[in-house]
């Protein structure tokens, strides 16, 4: 049973039992997908249908940050623990990297997805890397195809939401990978364009803080965090 979170329902797991689970479906049959939605993306899905439905069809529905686990427990029905995607990104590599497992990168501004690799194959060393491909093409059909070809088992899929949670949906089983991760801006972490808070912020749920002073820019798409909280109240007195 999910979690509902103002109608996206989110896995209760903790981190290590979130990349158990994610281990699991990718030694399983098929395509599976995984997203780690904030509290600016269940917004979108109260606004997108479509959003809403390509993550709520996710095989794996992780709450990226405090935002989500402070809306949940609101709510009366607490998540385990929040697991942000690019941690939990760190966790899976580590097992592939055991394993000797294959990652296709894709995603972000031309050259970035190559930097992320070469940082990640340096620090996972066991880690094979199938391909790598940036996110501002036109057309998805070969974009699967040369992930087909590249024979990966993941892949990490980082072009913003809804975007990557909508292409995940549509392409994944066409890319023949087992696990397809949507993970928003961490190529440009593992590249290293962008730096992640330090721990202090984030202990204290203050990431999105830290990121608005770095790029303000971010003002707009911020707002949906108070939003997000009027809407959890307005849910609690509702039930
Ligand atoms: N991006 C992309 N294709 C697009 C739009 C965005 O590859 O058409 C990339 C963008 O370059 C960035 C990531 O998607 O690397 C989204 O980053 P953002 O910080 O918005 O994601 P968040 O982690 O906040 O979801």
């Amino acid at each position: 049973m999910r979690i509902d979170v103002l109608g996206v329902g989110f896995d209760n797991v903790t981190m290590a039992e979130a990349v158990d689970r994610a281990l699991a479906l990718l030694h399983g049959e098929g395509t599976h997908y995984v997203v780690t939605p904030n509290p600016e993306i269940v917004e979108v899905c109260r606004e997108n249908l479509a959003a809403k439905i390509a993550v709520n069809e996710a095989d794996l529905v992780l709450p990226d940050g405090i935002g989500v686990i402070k809306g949940a427990a609101m709510l009366g029905t607490p998540l385990k623990e929040k697991t942000p995607g690019i941690e939990f990104a760190g966790h899976l590599l580590e097992r592939m990297a055991e394993e000797g497992l294959s990652l296709y990168l894709l995603g972000a501004k031309p050259g970035v997805a190559e930097a992320a690799a070469k940082n990640l194959a340096e620090r996972y060393p066991g880690l094979v890397i199938a391909g790598t491909h940036d996110g501002y093409f036109k057309e998805d059909a070969p974009v699967a195809e040369a992930i087909r070809q590249s024979g990966a088992d993941v892949v990490f899929v980082c072009l913003g939401a809804p975007k990557q949670e909508l292409w995940m949906r549509k392409n994944g089983p066409a890319t023949g990978a087992r696990l397809l991760c949507g993970l928003g801006g961490s190529l440009d972490v593992f590249a290293g364009v962008v730096e992640r808070a330090p721990k202090f912020w984030s202990d204290h749920g203050l990431e999105w803080f830290y990121r608005l002073c770095k790029e303000p820019r971010r003002i707009g798409r911020m707002m949906k965090l108070p939003l997000f909280l009027v809407h959890v109240k307005q849910e609690k007195r509702r039930k």
